[in-house]
């Protein structure tokens, strides 16, 4: 289940759950109470974060629900649940029609090659409109989206829906078969004429039949609709109030109808890890073992679980299964069933079931588990790169242990979280989708794992250079009673290309600088190089040579030439022009064509280059190249300028000069920190 954001879809999974039989009392999303979102985090924001696993019985199938979130920050659990799904089922609100979330969904199951269907729900709301809806459904995601039912009513008189196909009236809740208003045979004659011309075009001799006048029985509708919708030739259209629990119950019928079993999806492939060839793989409960790890969790409390769709044979508790991945044998414990945070034990999954299992010691996200001799493994799910860093500090100066043992523990969960140490400016930043992402992984720290932090804009890694070749020379003498202090070095400092580093040699001829007090030396001007003379940054890309000195054959010591070597270089930088440098980022932005001209002069703004663009499709590919420091909240900045609709990519290029005026303002207030 796929929508925008608050479209419904966890409304309308509790609505099944509860017409199934599955649980006996109606939660609602405003008293925090529904099955799919029991996590403290959704019920504070009213918004699904995590992917839930909501099964239950139809008729004479099991019905493995999967309500994802709609908030764009949290794609990595939607890209988990299309990944193991047969079929999706996209929901659409009657008011604010197709949305931006709504295009994006659609997108992923054209890409994932879903057969779906679509539910127009709040039909009960003010301003609830079907007509209006479907015409925008046509227009923007296709004139296939053809409805199967037209409703009884609107808004405030929402009562039902007419089915199309055996012209019968349901209303009222529960769901009563009843007689269609008279009003509406005109639409229900037209509606079912387009859908019964679009679907028999499935079926040769049944074209011929419709063409020549023939009826085409009830029967042979249902077979063409389910044909056309598993061809993606037809996406049916449904519609009711998930919230008044109205027309829910076909809906349902529809899933079990139209939709695909696993057995009826097709094959699906995966590659011998031995032999290093593609399979078939046969969703039957005798066959080999082929069981796909699409989700993790981790709490202190319960440890680690295994999502896992069973593709092939049957997986039993207490058994043991070959990671193939990891080319480990895992021993698998009691298996369960998960309906929001309820766990059923299970004896055994099979072919087409999705479960999970507590505790398996190597096991990740997007491991296959099989059986060694006969090894499958599924191609990884595809998470898209994160897109905004923040530093995250323990509030707690004691807690950074356990912060950094918690921080991996979160990400095994979550593939679009990462953690990057960045040792230059001593800040722990993780990487997430948007700034929703990340206060909900830092409100996960603190719940699950005990341990507050903060989150902050991370410092900018700016380094420090020079412009030009110079010579600095520094004796260190000291005579402070008994024993002096004598160190004395000339160094030579010459800039090197970007992205050399920093080097360090000697030319010392004729013992000026004893060869015992050459390593003193080296270690004063690399330690006095992690602070450069402009804002303390590390000085990068120039070649430091130590050329002459002198040394007292009772004063010296290493102490003192590498004092000595630290002022020289010090000396050194201030005196050859020294700049600052900053951080370049790649950067691909994806938009639409009618948008690329806001995004363009945006990029000016932040000091962006635009190196190319590579126009299809209606949308805009920009290839750019900006300053890390003005592009450090690109996610939010894109996400309001285009409502949601563009897309981009960022990872760190090269350095580059800070303009001078923009590098003084940084020195200042560096400088008075
Ligand atoms: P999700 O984000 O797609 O899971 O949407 P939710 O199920 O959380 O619903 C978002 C809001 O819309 C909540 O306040 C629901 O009570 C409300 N809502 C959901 N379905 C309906 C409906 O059929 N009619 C009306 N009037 N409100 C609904």
């Amino acid at each position: 289940m796929l929508s925008h954001s608050s479209a419904g879809k966890t409304s309308l999974a509790e609505a099944m759950l509860f017409d199934a039989g599955a649980i006996n009392r109606l939660g609602s999303v405003t008293d925090g109470t529904t099955t799919s979102d029991f996590d403290p985090s959704e019920i504070k924001r009213q918004i699904s974060i995590n992917l839930s696993l909501l099964p239950c019985q139809w008729k004479d199938c099991k019905l493995n629900l999967l309500d994802t979130p709609g908030y764009p920050d949290f794609v990595a659990e939607v890209r988990e649940g299309l990944a193991v799904s047969e079929a999706a089922v996209i929901v659409v609100c009657a008011v604010s029609m197709v949305e931006v979330g709504t295009e994006q969904v659609w997108k992923y199951t054209t890409e994932a090659k879903l057969p779906r269907l679509i539910f127009v729900n709040k039909m009960d709301r003010d301003n609830a409109n079907f007509f209006n809806t479907l015409k925008d459904i046509q227009s923007k995601l296709g004139a296939r989206c053809l409805p199967l039912q037209l409703p009884i009513g609107s808004q405030k008189d929402f009562q039902g829906v007419v089915d199309l196909v055996t012209r019968k009236a349901y209303t009222g809740n529960p769901l009563k078969e009843t007689e269609a208003p008279a009003s509406l045979k005109n639409d229900i004659d037209s509606y079912r004429e387009k859908l019964v011309e679009a679907v028999v075009e499935v079926d040769d001799e049944l074209i011929t039949k419709y063409l020549e006048g023939e009826e085409i029985s009830e029967e042979q509708i249902h077979r063409c609709i389910k044909e056309a919708t598993r061809l993606g030739k037809l996406v049916p259209v449904l519609l009711g109030s998930a919230l008044k629990n109205v027309a829910i119950t076909p809906l349902m019928d529809s899933i079990h109808d139209y939709l695909p079993s696993p057995a009826e999806r097709g094959k699906v492939t995966a590659t011998n890890a031995s032999k290093g060839t593609e399979e078939d793989v046969e969703p039957v409960p005798g066959a080999p073992i082929s069981a796909f790890v699409f989700k993790t969790t981790n709490a202190p409390r319960v440890g680690k679980y295994s999502y896992f769709r069973v593709y092939s044979g049957t997986l039993s508790s207490n058994s043991q299964v070959w990671n193939v991945n990891k080319s480990t044998t895992e021993r698998i414990g009691q298996l369960f069933v998960l309906r929001g945070k309820t766990q059923d034990p299970t004896p055994q999954l099979s072919a087409g079931d999705i479960g999970a299992v507590a505790k398996l010691a190597s096991t990740a996200t997007c491991d296959t588990l099989g059986s060694k001799e006969h090894p499958l493994k599924f191609a990884p799910i595809e998470f898209p790169p994160p897109l905004l860093s923040m530093a995250v500090h323990p509030k707690a100066r004691g807690d950074l242990d356990k912060m950094s043992t918690v921080l991996p523990k979160i990400c095994e969960e979550d593939f679009t979280l990462k953690v990057q140490r960045e040792a230059d400016i001593g800040e722990i930043l993780l990487w997430g989708m948007g700034e929703t992402h990340l206060d909900v992984a830092a409100e996960k720290i603190a719940t699950k794992f005990g341990v507050e932090v903060t989150l902050q804009r991370p410092k900018v890694p700016y380094k420090e250079t020079i412009n030009t070749k110079t010579e600095a020379e520094y004796k260190h003498k000291k005579q402070t009673g008994g024993h002096g202090q004598y160190g004395h070095v000339v160094l030579e400092l010459e800039p090197l290309p970007r992205g050399t580093g920093f080097e360090f040699t000697e030319k010392v001829v004729g013992g000026a600088v004893p060869r015992n007090y050459i390593p003193a030396v080296e270690k004063g001007v690399n330690e006095g190089r992690m602070e450069g003379i402009l804002a303390g940054y590390p000085v990068v890309d120039v070649r430091v040579t130590l050329v002459d000195g002198s040394s007292h054959p009772v004063d010296s010591s290493d102490m003192a030439f590498k004092i000595a070597a630290a002022q020289a270089l010090k000396k050194g930088l201030t005196e050859a022009q020294p700049v600052l440098l900053e951080p370049i980022v790649n950067m691909t932005i994806t938009v639409p064509d009618t948008l690329t001209g806001d995004i363009i002069s945006d990029l000016n703004t932040k000091r962006g280059r635009v190196l190319g663009m590579n126009p299809g499709n209606g949308v805009n590919e920009i290839q750019a190249q900006a300053p890390l420091a003005e592009v450090q909240r690109y996610a939010m900045d894109i996400r309001s300028m285009t409502q949601g609709r563009g897309t981009f990519t960022i990872e760190f290029s090269h350095y580059e000069e800070v303009p001078a005026q923009i590098a003084q303002k940084i020195v200042a207030q560096k400088s008075s920190q």
